[in-house]
């Protein structure tokens, strides 16, 4: 079986977009234009994070149950295991689920500390995100079963992990406790996917394993998270990028022509599905999925 046979639905690219919660008005405005600007895509989900340490549960969970109640996507929240009790956790559950919100994305999340930093398990918490994807399984077993779980999985392996044997098992035992599909974290090299996909199907993982594309048009920034959650920059990334800190402009198209480029060479591979960090930039996703031959009216007829 070829390892990309599980992932392929149609012909189509499918599509999914990632906010993140907006910390004041004028982000808040930006974030709903985007959302509006991005519905007619017909994206098979959007996703929307829920800050480190948790700090942002209120404002994900005001995001994801606007979306759920003004849009016709279909939201998922991320939920991770920090700062919170297993009761504290599964009641925001609980509430998505009573918002009509039926997709979690299940993390262990970063140490409150900081990415980098020790995970500490809270007191009464969720060990890490297999244990968050039982509680929530076993916590209503009429709900458990109806939502549709995402997890993440990292390609170039994770700041903790111990190895490839245990990063894939620890994967496989995401999918074996209830997880749907995973979510890489994103990469730059079609590669880096393409080995880690045939590496996770000899280990079992049967679970759509979809491509999250990077869309940050801030090197600076894109140097600083990539050193922390382990994913490379390319040499060739970096000379897109050099001399161009003060334009703005031109960062923006290089950034849509990279991921547009590596889409291209992941889709001629046989991926069809796309999750898009978009970085609550409309501009961005639409161009991406512009060159990736997705235009609104085809992506709702598809
Ligand atoms: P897990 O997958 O549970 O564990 C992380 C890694 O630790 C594993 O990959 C493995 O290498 C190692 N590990 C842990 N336990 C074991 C074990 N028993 N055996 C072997 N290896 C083990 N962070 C946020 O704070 N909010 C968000 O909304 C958010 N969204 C994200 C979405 C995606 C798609 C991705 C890829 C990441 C996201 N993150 C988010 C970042 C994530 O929280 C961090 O990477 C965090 O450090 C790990 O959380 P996790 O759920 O990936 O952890």
């Amino acid at each position: 079986m070829s390892p990309l046979s599980s992932l392929q639905s149609s012909d189509a690219p499918s599509v999914s977009f990632e906010f993140f919660p907006p910390k004041t008005e004028a982000m808040a405005a930006r974030l709903w234009e985007t959302v509006e600007r991005l519905e007619p895509m017909a994206p098979n989900f959007v996703s929307v994070t829920y800050g480190a340490g948790g700090s942002t549960r209120e404002r994900t969970h005001d995001t994801v149950r606007r979306i759920a109640q003004d849009t016709h996507l279909r939201p998922a929240g991320h939920l991770t295991c920090v700062g919170a009790t297993k009761e504290e956790v599964l009641s925001v559950a609980e509430d998505y689920w009573q918002a009509g919100v039926k997709h979690i994305v299940a993390l262990r999340g970063d140490p409150p500390a900081g990415m980098g930093e020790k995970f500490e398990q809270h007191p009464g918490g969720f060990r890490d995100s297999i244990d968050l994807i039982e509680g929530i399984r076993e916590h209503r077993p009429d709900l458990g079963r109806c939502f549709e779980i995402s997890v993440s999985c990292y390609p170039e392996l994770h700041p903790e992990s111990r190895g490839w044997d245990a990063e894939i098992a620890f994967l496989k035992a995401k999918q074996d406790a209830g997880a749907d599909r995973a979510i890489t974290q994103f990469f730059f090299e079609p590669e880096i996917y393409l080995n880690f996909l045939e590496k996770a199907r000899a280990g079992g993982v049967t679970m759509p394993i979809v491509p999250g594309i990077m869309l940050q048009p801030n090197f600076k920034g894109l140097k600083r998270i990539s050193g922390l959650c382990g994913s490379s920059l390319p040499g060739w990334l970096h000379e897109l990028y050099d001399g161009l800190d003060e334009d703005t402009e031109t960062r923006e198209l290089v950034t849509a022509n990279v991921a547009a480029d590596l889409c291209r060479k992941l889709s001629d591979e046989g991926v069809r599905d796309f999750h898009f960090y978009t970085l609550n930039r409309a501009g961005l996703a639409l161009s991406t999925c512009r060159l990736l031959g997705l235009k609104p009216n085809s992506a709702e007829a598809a």
